[in-house]
């Protein structure tokens, strides 16, 4: 019976919790385990929700919740055993009739022992042959009331458990649009089978994968079978099933019907799925009471001698060769994800709907305009919000993706089969190519792929600082004028110097590279929308593997060149939170443009002759400091596991200048966003610090500048930077860079004012260094704090200020240390 039928004071055992896996796992976690007693505490009829004793904890459960739960009543379990007292020993003693604790708890794991599976998959793929097998001649055709269709269930006894197994109708897809797909989707959904035997025709994978994902949005327990296997042999291709396991999150198992190969496998997989071997935490544990039980069952039960090892299982280790179980989410790219999250949320206010559907499910389903789903959702109360959500949203990817949702997301899904089945099926067949495959085959050729993405890498920084140029100039000159001409109409005094020098001197440096990243986004949004911007992923894969990161970490770290503070927000796209990490952690040492006109000043002043050599070395020494530390985070710092993911081929499309457009000005306006709070903020503090106290009592500016508290600051920590070669002006010029690094000069130009012939001789010429500090000094600037934004973007993408801080650390240190190394080696050559 189900928990919700229990009454007030009664008590019984669990004997396991049904429904999808986001469900199950929220009960699970509260307690609700098989084999322990729970009680309750008061159900009242028209009471919701109940509530129940557990563990020593109360806990509620709404009513439907409950009715999620099978147990074992005390009830049942006392009938049971005077039924057994009555059939096996006549009359017996009162006392030892009566059902205790150990008996309630034996019936419930022993009921326990039934698993309710279900064969799903594409018309011909061989569920049929798969369920004769298993069942041998145990069937009975059932059909169900209002629907043509009809599925057969069959009973069968394996490894000392017994299955029931149904029979379903072939189906493509789990859409609202064929009698069989509504029978299929309603069985999962409203007769919960504990496992779904998800039956694939392995000589047809791209096709008959389409279900396997729609499956996974539906969040399932399930296998895949790989049936007909004995045909993907035959034709000379080859699949590595275990990677793909991996990479869907599910485990496959070869079967061919015919020779009835594979099948005690796949049932016995079943069983360990069953018994909770899919219910491991982040780093791929099992529980060790789970594992000691799959260990005793397969002591008991299988012959080991013919056993084969299964690598997906608990049976001969605390932890698995390979995790496989995790749900994954099929990544259906920013637009769509970003839709199926705002329906989301809003539909999972209804905590009432949870118990049965997975929400992001319910969200994908509505996109596509699913008639049922849209039934379903319409009893909730707030459904106009969600239906208006929704058709904000189609409105939104028709303008941008130039095709309606449900087309949309059915080329996310082939885009993440073809994405994974690249990196798993080794076809040798001949066929005749799609546009699409002959293009793939050139870009992510092992040898040809790369010099056309650096072609393409190549093209997009030269126009983005080329064609770049014209703006800036023009926004520099504009934000001239607007600072001359405050400084004519206003009066003297503070306030019209935090106007012209702070906020406009501050926040006009920042807005000049403006065109830039504005040109930056709009190639990268190109790339992205036409399907381009997955394969560089793709061939960039296996060099960023060996720094501990991901292909998709290649993207933000390329942004980084313009702005460290949208490729930080540009590595949400990675999925694996370790990679992810990382890749925001080592963004810094990406030499940013606002960077560049430190590095120009200085290398024109002190290297005319060598100067790209030397902008090289910089560049050049940011990304090894990237890829050494990212090295290092990946092994010492950064803990899981380096799960795989999909990287998805998406087909190319021509990507239309609206939804350019609006990528491109989506960017933008983060950037500036972000960056105007921001960089206005530090403007203004940099400016006070720099400007009091007892601003009008000195005679020349230097002297202002030195007794200013920024210039107290200077020179208190002047003594730390002293081994590197800087003097206390440098230090200031270090310190104001912390807000953006393009104050820096500004801040040099301030301070190295020569009072008279301030106009007539260039700044790099009055600031008294050598070459070798003016080299380290670039060093120092590459390295250490990354600007205000960046950390506080880093704080926003990571979730946590310790991130933000970690990396303000690593860097200052890092920077020291290469510097002083660099100085003091370097003092002795020159
Ligand atoms: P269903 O529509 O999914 O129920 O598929 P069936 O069980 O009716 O099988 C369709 C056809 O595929 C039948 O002719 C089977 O004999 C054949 N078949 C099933 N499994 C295999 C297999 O593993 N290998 C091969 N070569 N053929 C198979
Ligand atoms: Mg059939």
């Amino acid at each position: 019976m189900r928990l919700s039928e229990l009454e007030t004071n009664q008590k019984g055992v669990i004997v396991k919790v049904i429904g999808h896996g986001g469900f199950r796992k929220r009960i699970i976690e509260m307690g609700f385990i098989k084999g322990e007693t729970v009680e309750v505490l008061l159900n009242a009829p028209l009471n919701d929700p109940i509530k129940y004793k557990i563990l020593g904890y109360e806990i509620s459960l709404r009513r439907k919740e409950a009715g999620m739960i099978e147990i074992v009543s005390e009830q049942e379990a006392q009938e049971q055993v005077l039924k057994s007292a009555a059939d096996y020993h006549g009359a017996m003693e009162e006392e030892t009739m009566y059902a205790g604790a150990n008996d309630l708890k034996r019936m419930a794991l022993g009921k326990r022992r039934t698993i309710n599976v279900a064969l799903v998959g594409n018309p011909n793929s061989g569920k049929t042959s798969l369920f004769n097998l298993a069942s041998g001649a145990h069937e009975h055709v059932g059909n169900y009331s209002g629907v043509t269709v009809s599925a057969k269930e069959g009973y069968f006894n394996f490894e000392g458990y017994h299955f029931r197994i149904v029979d379903l109708p072939g189906t493509y897809s789990l859409s609202a649009y064929t009698p069989e797909e509504m029978y299929v989707r309603r069985h999962i959904i409203e007769q919960n089978p504990d496992i779904i035997i998800n039956v694939v025709d392995t000589s047809n994978l791209e096709r008959n994968l389409f279900l396997t994902t729609q499956l996974i949005d539906m969040n399932v327990r399930m296998v895949v079978a790989l049936n007909m296997y004995d045909e993907l042999e035959e034709s000379g291709n080859t699949l590595d099933y275990h990677l793909l396991s991996k990479l869907l999150g599910v485990p496959m198992i070869p079967t061919v019907c015919k020779k009835s190969r594979g099948i005690p496998e796949l049932f016995h997989i079943i069983i360990n799925i069953y018994e909770g071997a899919d219910y491991v935490d982040a780093q791929g544990n099992i529980k060790p009471e789970i594992a000691k039980e799959i260990q005793d069952w397969h002591h008991k039960h299988v012959d080991e001698s013919k056993h084969y090892e299964h690598i997906e299982d608990y049976t001969y280790l605390d932890k698995p060769h390979q995790v496989v179980y995790r749900h994954i989410h099929i990544n259906h790219g920013p637009d769509l994800e970003r839709a199926i999250s705002e329906i989301k949320n809003e539909i999972s206010l209804n905590d009432s709907i949870r118990y049965k559907y997975s929400t992001r499910y319910l969200a994908i389903k509505l996109l596509e305009r699913d008639a049922e789903v849209e039934r379903w959702v319409s009893e909730l109360p707030n459904v106009e919000a969600i239906i208006k959500k929704r058709e904000k949203a189609t409105k939104r990817i028709a303008d941008t993706m130039n095709e309606d949702s449900e087309s949309a997301i059915t080329n996310a899904k082939y885009g993440f089969i073809s994405g994974a089945l690249r990196e798993t099926l080794v076809t040798n067949q001949l066929d005749k190519k799609t546009i699409t495959e002959s293009i793939d085959a050139l870009v992510t050729h092992r040898l040809l792929g790369f010099p056309v993405f650096f072609l393409f890498m190549f093209l997009m920084f030269e126009c983005t600082f080329i064609v770049g140029e014209y703006p800036m100039e023009g926004i520099e000159w504009l934000v001239r004028v607007l600072g001359k001409w405050i400084s004519y109409t206003m009066s003297e005094g503070p306030l019209k110097d935090l106007l012209v020098d702070g906020i406009i001197g501050g926040v006009g440096g920042v807005i000049v590279f403006l065109p830039n990243i504005l040109i930056l986004y709009f190639f990268i949004s190109i790339m992205e929308d036409s399907g381009y911007m997955a394969r560089a992923a793709f061939i960039m894969d296996k060099v960023m593997h060996k720094m501990g990161l991901h292909g998709k970490s290649f993207i933000p770290l390329l942004m980084g060149f313009g702005c460290n503070v949208p490729a930080i927000m540009a590595s949400r796209t990675i999925e694996n939170h370790k990679s992810r990490l990382i890749t925001m952690l080592v963004n810094p040492l990406m030499s940013c443009s606002a960077r560049l006109p430190i590095y120009l000043l200085l290398v024109g002043a002190f290297f005319p002759k060598n100067g790209s050599f030397i902008l090289l070395t910089i560049y050049a020494t940011g990304i090894l400091l990237a890829v050494l530390m990212a090295h290092l985070f990946s092994k010492i710092l950064v803990k899981g596991d380096d799960i795989p993911f999909v990287m998805e081929l998406p087909p190319y499309r021509m990507p239309t200048g609206k939804a350019i457009f609006r990528h491109t000005w989506q960017k933008g306006v983060q950037y500036l966003r972000k960056m105007g709070g921001i960089i206005m903020l530090a403007s203004v503090v940099i400016w006070f610090l720099g400007y009091y106290p007892n601003h009008n009592d000195y005679e020349t500016l230097p002297q202002q500048q030195e007794n200013s508290y920024i210039g107290r600051v200077g020179k208190a920590i002047e003594p730390v930077l002293r081994p590197l070669g800087f003097d206390w002006k440098l230090d200031i010029g270090l310190l104001t860079g912390m807000g953006a690094k393009e104050l820096v000069v500004s801040s040099l130009g301030v301070l190295y004012a020569n009072d008279a012939e301030t106009d007539a001789v260039s700044l790099a010429e009055r600031i008294p260094i050598t070459p070798l500090v003016a080299f380290c000094y670039m060093l120092f600037s590459l390295i250490y704090f990354p600007c205000i934004a960046s950390f506080v973007a880093i704080k926003h993408e990571s979730g946590s200020w310790k991130w933000a801080v970690f990396t303000a650390v690593y860097t200052t240190l890092l920077a020291w240390v290469v510097s002083f190394s660099v100085y003091q080696i370097g003092r002795c050559f020159v």
